[in-house]
C-alpha cells in the first residue's frame, strides 16, 4: 500500500516557516505586501480570493484587494496594475483570472512588473524558469516539487511521465523536474498509447481534469504518483485524475484528492510574496 503525501501536513509546515520568516522581516520593517485584484462577480474566483486573503493574514503577509465591477475595461485595470508595479508597499501582484471577455489576459499578465508577478505566469518569469534560473515560480508546479523534496523523492536519473501541458501546470512542472536531472515525457491529448508512457515512469505527474482517466493499472510497481487533478464528481465528491484506490496498491506513494496538491498551490504564493519581500531588501 503507497505512502499518502499528505499535502495539508506539508502546507502547514510551510506556511509555519513562512509565518516565522514575515516575523523577523517585520523587525526590519517589512511586511510582505500581496495585492489581489478580482474582477467580475465569478463565485469561484470570489472563494479563492477570500482564501488567498485568509492565507496571508494567517501568516502575517498584508494584503491589499481590489475588487472591479465586471465591465471594467482593459485601459483602467491595466493603470491600477501600474499603480501597483511601483507601490513600495507592495511584494507580490495577482489577478485573479479568469478575466471578463473585454478584457485581454495576456495583456494584463505581461502588464504585471516581473519583479512582483508572485503566479508567475509573466513570460519573462516563464523563460527564466525554463532556462534553470527562476526568479517567481508558478504556484502549483512550484507545490509539487515541495512536495517531492518533502517525501524525500530524488529525481535525478528517474522517469518522469507529466501528462498535460498547460502553460500552468503541465509544461513548467516537466522544466522543473528536468531542472532536477530527471528524464521527462510530456504528455497530452494527442499522445499515442499513454499507459505504455505511464507505465514507464518512476514518477507520474497527472494534471488533465479528467476524473481518474490515469488507471491504477498503468502504475509502475514502486512509482510516486502526484495527482493535481481537482474534478468534481456529482453534487459533492472531489477526484483526481488518477485512479486512486487501484494506483494506491502499486505505487509508493501517492496524493490524495482531496488533501494533497490543492492546500501547496496557495502556501506557494504566499513564499512567493514572501521570497519577493526578502528580494527587496
Ligand atoms: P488544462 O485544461 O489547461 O490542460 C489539460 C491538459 O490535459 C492539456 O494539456 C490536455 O492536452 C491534456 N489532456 C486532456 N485530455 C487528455 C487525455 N485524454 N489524455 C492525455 N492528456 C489529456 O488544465 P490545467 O493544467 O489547468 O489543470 C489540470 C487539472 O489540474 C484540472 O483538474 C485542474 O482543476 C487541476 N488544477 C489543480 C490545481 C490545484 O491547486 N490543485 C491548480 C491548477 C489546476 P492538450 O494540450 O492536447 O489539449
Amino acid at each position: 500500500m503507497a505512502k499518502i503525501i499528505d499535502g495539508k501536513a506539508i502546507a502547514a509546515k510551510i506556511r509555519a516557516e513562512i509565518s516565522a520568516e514575515a516575523a523577523q522581516l517585520k523587525q526590519k520593517g517589512i511586511v510582505p505586501g500581496l495585492a489581489v485584484v478580482l474582477v467580475g462577480e465569478d463565485p469561484a474566483s470570489k472563494v479563492y480570493v477570500s482564501m488567498k486573503e485568509k492565507a496571508c493574514a494567517d501568516v502575517g503577509i498584508f494584503s491589499d484587494e481590489y475588487k472591479l465591477s465586471a465591465d471594467t475595461g482593459e485601459a483602467e485595470l491595466l493603470a491600477l496594475i501600474d499603480k501597483l508595479n511601483h507601490d513600495p508597499k507592495i511584494h507580490g501582484i495577482l489577478v485573479q483570472l479568469p478575466l471578463p471577455k473585454q478584457i485581454n489576459t495576456e495583456r494584463v499578465l505581461e502588464a504585471i512588473s516581473p519583479d512582483k508577478d508572485a503566479d508567475g505566469f509573466h513570460p519573462y518569469n516563464v523563460g527564466r524558469l525554463v532556462i534553470g534560473k527562476p526568479l517567481f515560480q508558478p504556484c502549483t508546479p512550484y507545490g509539487v516539487m515541495v512536495m517531492l523534496k518533502e517525501a524525500g523523492v530524488e529525481l535525478s536519473g528517474k522517469e518522469v511521465v507529466v501528462v498535460g501541458r498547460s502553460n500552468i501546470v503541465g509544461k513548467p512542472v516537466a522544466f522543473m523536474c528536468l531542472q532536477q536531472n530527471a528524464t521527462v515525457t510530456l504528455c497530452h491529448s494527442k499522445t499515442r498509447d499513454l499507459a505504455a508512457k505511464v507505465s514507464q515512469a518512476d514518477v507520474v505527474i497527472a494534471a488533465v481534469g479528467v476524473p481518474e482517466m490515469i488507471k491504477g493499472a498503468w502504475i509502475k510497481e514502486g512509482a510516486v504518483v502526484i495527482d493535481v487533478g481537482v474534478n468534481r464528481v456529482g453534487e459533492k465528491k472531489l477526484v483526481g485524475d488518477v485512479e486512486y484506490a487501484a494506483a494506491s496498491e502499486r505505487a509508493s506513494a501517492i496524493t490524495p484528492v482531496p488533501g494533497g496538491v490543492g492546500p501547496m498551490t496557495i502556501t506557494m504564493l504566499l513564499q512567493n510574496t514572501l521570497e519577493s519581500a526578502k528580494r527587496g531588501l
